[in-house]
């Protein structure tokens, strides 16, 4: 039950987007500095934003060749591209927005570890190069082999090491914090610890049920926008949206760490980076697919083991460290890698299903959302 005041103040919105991921907030950002005196408000779960947004690894990267290679398999080429460029231009976007140094981002570049068995992926450096050409001007990959042994890798199973120049490293906590200052800058309403239960497009407005512990309450909108990423089935059964958990661990500072930029290893799965003088790692979750296809988010003793042997045996061998932090998030995935951006309704927007690249390719997807509304 709400009152006459709550009624008259609180509840009516020009537009309303669920979820305040990077996308939510992307989304009512650039939907706010088009139109300033509209009344705009943003609805979020999580006392802190709860699905991938800042639990990622802060990765500002488009793709490495063996995760281009293996997109090359199952998707058209020009699809393969189209993604790369939307994620480019995203961090552009990103970049331009907040500003390099408020949200860290250091172009350090980015490196793949290639074994033995992966081999077969160096003879398409020249291939994917090409390709990707029209994007970039410049060639993106080569091979930087010489570095294997100051990173201190382990030289049996690290044996080839490729460099990408264009890739970069952010502080997500940092580019998150900026988004949510820059919405409450310029009169964006966040209210968080509420779920959306439902939503209703009566051909004049759209009726947003909300529930927390204590209340339930509609919100009324001319137009909302579902931003929910790896928890869409929820709300939309119908979309092929599924959760995959990520985890991920930091280690302690290390003195003298030689390990700076991003790196990849087998086609994504694996993903590690410096954060100052620690070493962040995470992935693992081809080792257990079905137990990682959850919006659950915790860690599991068996993922945290293999990611704590891969820095002892293969990143750090050389170094004593341990793990200082773990914590877990949960991305999106479908059926193909491209994310879902489509209209529900001529008032219903959705931009879900960012797979493991969200952060690059967060800021064009707000736009394009918004797009869509034109
Ligand atoms: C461990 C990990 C590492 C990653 N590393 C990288 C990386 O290095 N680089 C990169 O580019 N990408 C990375 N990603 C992916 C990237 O973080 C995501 O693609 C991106 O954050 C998705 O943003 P989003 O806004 O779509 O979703 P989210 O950040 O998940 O936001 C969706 C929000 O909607 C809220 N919500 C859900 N349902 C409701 C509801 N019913 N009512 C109200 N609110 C709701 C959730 O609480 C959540 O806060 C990583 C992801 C993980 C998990």
């Amino acid at each position: 039950m709400i009152s006459f005041w709550e009624k008259d103040s609180f509840i009516q919105y020009d537009f309303i987007i669920i979820g305040s991921g990077i996308v939510g907030l992307t989304t009512a950002i650039e939907y706010k500095e088009s139109h300033p005196k509209e009344k705009v408000l943003i609805i979020e779960k999580g006392i802190l934003p709860l699905g991938a947004s800042t639990k990622n690894a802060g990765f500002a990267c488009f793709g490495s060749l063996t995760e281009i290679c293996d997109d090359l398999e199952n998707m058209p080429a020009d699809k393969v591209i189209e993604t790369v460029e939307k994620r480019y231009i995203g961090l552009q976007k990103l970049r331009k927005r907040l500003g390099d140094s408020n949200f860290g981002f250091q172009q350090l570049g980015g490196y793949e570890l290639i074994t033995e068995e992966q081999k077969k992926y160096l003879e398409r450096t020249e291939e994917i190069n090409t390709l990707l050409y029209p994007i970039f001007k410049e060639k993106v990959f080569s091979v930087a082999n010489d570095k294997i042994k100051s990173f201190g890798f382990h030289h049996k199973t690290v044996k080839h090491l490729l460099f990408n120049q264009f890739e970069g490293q952010i502080h997500t906590g940092k580019m998150m914090k900026g988004l949510i200052d820059l919405a409450r800058s310029i009169d964006i309403e966040i209210i968080t610890g509420t779920e959306v239960t439902d939503f209703v497009d009566d051909g004049d407005k759209v009726i947003v049920n909300c529930r927390n512990q204590t209340q339930k309450v509609d919100f009324y909108a001319e137009k909302i926008s579902i931003c929910v990423n790896a928890f869409a089935q929820k709300l939309l059964p119908q979309l092929e949206v599924h959760p995959g958990r990520g985890q991920v661990v930091i280690t302690n500072p290390i003195q003298d760490l030689p390990i700076k930029g991003t790196f990849h290893m087998d086609r994504g799965y694996y993903y590690f980076r410096n954060v100052g003088n620690r070493i962040l790692l995470g992935g693992g979750r081809n080792l257990d697919y079905e137990g990682e296809t959850t919006t659950e988010i915790k860690t599991t003793s068996n993922i945290i083991h293999h990611l704590q042997l891969l820095l002892k045996e293969v990143i750090l061998p050389q170094t004593p460290h341990y793990i200082d932090m773990k914590w877990a998030g949960i991305m999106a995935f479908g059926d193909q890698k491209a994310p879902i951006i489509k209209l529900l309704s001529d008032r219903i927007g959705i931009g879900v299903r960012m797979g493991g690249m969200g952060v690059a390719i967060g800021s064009e997807v707000g736009k394009e959302i918004n797009n869509l509304f034109d």
